[in-house]
């Protein structure tokens, strides 16, 4: 159950309503917003003290929540997430951002060139990869903090806001000195102390879906980034394992309006990973968008056959160029714009 408190509630206030939820053995969880606080009560059957918590005077109101995800759920809040990556970049509204560059960093060049090509197609977010995570152990692992700064000063220059991957729990305090967004990879949703960590810090995160979780779980990792009191969130789609492998995975469109109606978070689509092969990114980022993504993220390269990882599936830039224009047209078919 959530108990939402009055606007600029204080904190003896605050303390009341948590002493009660202790009282009656249930454990509080505080979060606190700029202005508004929100205190979940954990534990079996909360329901049947509903109107106890109803009555009370800082109490603005109480939600009763079936979901094993509660700050994730849209019972819990019924409007759509807007989480602001910069000044003027906010993912969940009617703009659908295209984030976009190289599966990894290999050279401050690689970046300067990609986040030229990406911005002048209209992209808006400049993506690159400084730790990957690699099926083999003797492929390129990534430059770590060195490809950071080559992309950060890439952002810089271009004014674009930049995402990467975070595999480790200090890899994310770093992430958060460099990037924009912190990527959760699709190997580490279910990190639960990485996801902790990513909750402690201020930067949005794009939590990749499993290659084997189902949306539920998704979700309840979505919590755990949530349940720290970071609420900016932002939830991918990135294609799934199942028996057919003439693709890379298992694109689950699906996946889009269901967690739609679950969730109040944005969600993001890969089509890049998605398929896995680049004559058909194109035609699956077409689906994303008509399917009600609030975002893709794509990969680009200037010299694929040269790209240290994914290759395969990075776009080339006059495809990139082409595909967005065609991304915009679907873009207004749905009521939504992408190009400005
Ligand atoms: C990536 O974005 O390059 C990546 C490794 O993604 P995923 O975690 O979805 O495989
Ligand atoms: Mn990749």
């Amino acid at each position: 159950m959530i108990i939402t408190l009055r606007k600029g509630a204080k904190q003896k206030e605050i303390m009341v309503v948590t002493e009660k939820v202790k009282g009656l053995g249930y454990r509080p969880h505080i979060s606190k917003g700029e202005d508004i606080t929100i205190i979940g009560m954990i534990g079996d059957s909360a329901e049947k003290y509903k109107e106890v918590f109803e009555a009370m005077d800082v109490v603005e109101h109480v939600n009763e929540i079936q979901k094993p995800y509660k700050l994730a759920s849209r019972e819990f809040k019924r409007e759509n997430t807007v989480v602001k990556v910069s000044r003027n970049v906010d993912i969940g509204g009617k703009k659908i951002h295209v984030m976009a560059g190289p599966c990894a960093i290999e050279s401050r060049d690689l970046m300067n060139d990609t986040g030229k090509i990406v911005k002048e197609a209209g992209g808006t977010i400049l993506r690159g990869g400084a730790f990957k995570p690699r099926s083999s152990p003797y492929a390129f692992q990534g430059l770590g903090e060195e490809g950071l700064k080559y992309m950060e000063e890439a952002g810089e220059k271009l004014h674009m806001p930049t995402i990467s991957e975070a595999m480790t729990v200090e890899q994310v305090e770093l992430l958060s000195k460099y990037c924009d967004i912190i990527q959760i990879g699709a190997r580490n949703m279910q990190n639960y102390d990485l996801l902790k960590a990513a909750g402690r810090q201020k930067k949005p995160v794009l939590l990749k879906r499993g290659m084997a979780a189902t949306v539920k779980e998704l979700l309840l990792s979505a919590e755990y980034i949530l349940s720290q009191g970071n609420y900016d969130v932002i939830l991918c789609e990135r294609g799934i394992r199942t028996f057919e492998d003439s693709t890379r995975f298992t694109m689950d469109l699906n996946a889009v309006p269901v967690l739609k109606k679950f969730s109040h978070l944005p969600v993001v689509l890969d089509p890049s990973h998605g398929i896995g092969i680049r004559e058909h990114v194109g035609t699956m980022a077409k689906a994303c968008i008509a399917v009600g993504a609030d975002g893709i993220i794509i990969e680009v390269h200037p010299r694929p056959e040269e790209a240290l990882s994914d290759g395969p599936q990075s776009l080339m830039p006059e495809q990139f160029r082409r595909l967005m224009e065609d991304l915009d047209l679907v873009a207004k078919a749905v009521g939504r714009e992408l190009l400005d």
